[in-house]
C-alpha cells in the first residue's frame, strides 16, 4: 500500500488510471493523489465525502475521460463541464461547484452515465449538489430553472401528476416573460399537447402526505 501512496504522487492528476488496478486500489490513490499533490485541507476533503455519502457515488472513480461532457447535450450552455464539476468536488472547490450553472442547466438525462466508462451516476451527483446550494442559501445560478423546478414539484403536490398548462403559466408569471414561445404554446394547445383543466389522481390525500412527511424531515 505505501509503495502505491508513493507511485500515486508521480501521476498526472488527470491522466486515466491504468485499468488494472482493483477499485479499492485505485480509490486509495486517488485520494492520496488529490489530498497530497493539491495538499488538501481536512475542510476540503469533508466536501468530497459529503457528496460521496449522499449520492452514493464514488466520485474517485473518475477517470477525467471527458466521455460524459462530449456527449451531453446541455454542454454548451454549461460553465463548467461535467466531469470538471466532478473535478470540483474532488478537490474540495465547494463554493465553485454550488455555484456553478452547470448543476441547473442539467436535466438528468443520463446521456452521461449511460456512456461513462466507469458508471459514475452523475445526475445523482448534480442533484446533491442542488440541493446543498438550497440547503446551504448559495446563490443560485439559474434561478428561473428552479422556480420552473418548483412550479413542477409543486403541481404534483395539488393534482398527483403535473399539469403543463399551469406549471408554463406560473413560470411565465414569476419570470414576467409572457410573450417568448408563444408560438409553441399555441401550436401544442392545437394539437391537444396542453390540458386546459388539471386531472386529479384518485388518491391525492397520500400524495399530500408524501409531501408533509417530506417537509417535516426537513424541519427536523
Ligand atoms: S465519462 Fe465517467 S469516467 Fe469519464 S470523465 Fe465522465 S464521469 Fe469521469
Ligand atoms: S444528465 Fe445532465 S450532465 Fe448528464 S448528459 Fe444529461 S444534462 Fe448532461
Amino acid at each position: 500500500m505505501e509503495a502505491l501512496q508513493a507511485e500515486a504522487k508521480i501521476y498526472n492528476p488527470i491522466r486515466p488510471f491504468p485499468l488494472i488496478l482493483r477499485d479499492d486500489e485505485f480509490n486509495m490513490i486517488a485520494q492520496a493523489q488529490d489530498a497530497d499533490i493539491f495538499n488538501l485541507s481536512k475542510e476540503d476533503q469533508g466536501f468530497a465525502k459529503e457528496v460521496i455519502g449522499k449520492s452514493g457515488v464514488n466520485i474517485h472513480m473518475c477517470w477525467h475521460c471527458k466521455t460524459c461532457s462530449g456527449g451531453c447535450p446541455f454542454s454548451d450552455a454549461m460553465d463548467f463541464f461535467p466531469n470538471q464539476i466532478i473535478r470540483l468536488v474532488q478537490l474540495g472547490m465547494k463554493d465553485e461547484a454550488l455555484e456553478s450553472s452547470t448543476i441547473w442547466i442539467c436535466v438528468g438525462c443520463h446521456t452521461c452515465s449511460v456512456q461513462c466508462p466507469q458508471a459514475i451516476d452523475i445526475p445523482a451527483i448534480m442533484d446533491v449538489l442542488r440541493q446543498m446550494a438550497m440547503a446551504e442559501g448559495v446563490k443560485v445560478a439559474q434561478p428561473h430553472i428552479l422556480n420552473f423546478h418548483k412550479e413542477v414539484v409543486n403541481s404534483i403536490r395539488r393534482h398527483g401528476r403535473t399539469h403543463k398548462l399551469e406549471i408554463m403559466m406560473r413560470y411565465k408569471l414569476s419570470k414576467k416573460d409572457w410573450f417568448a414561445d408563444m408560438d409553441v404554446g399555441l401550436k401544442m394547445l392545437q394539437k391537444r399537447k396542453l390540458d386546459l383543466m388539471p386531472s386529479k389522481i384518485k388518491r391525492i390525500s397520500e400524495i399530500r402526505q408524501l409531501y408533509k412527511k417530506e417537509r417535516e424531515k426537513d424541519a427536523n
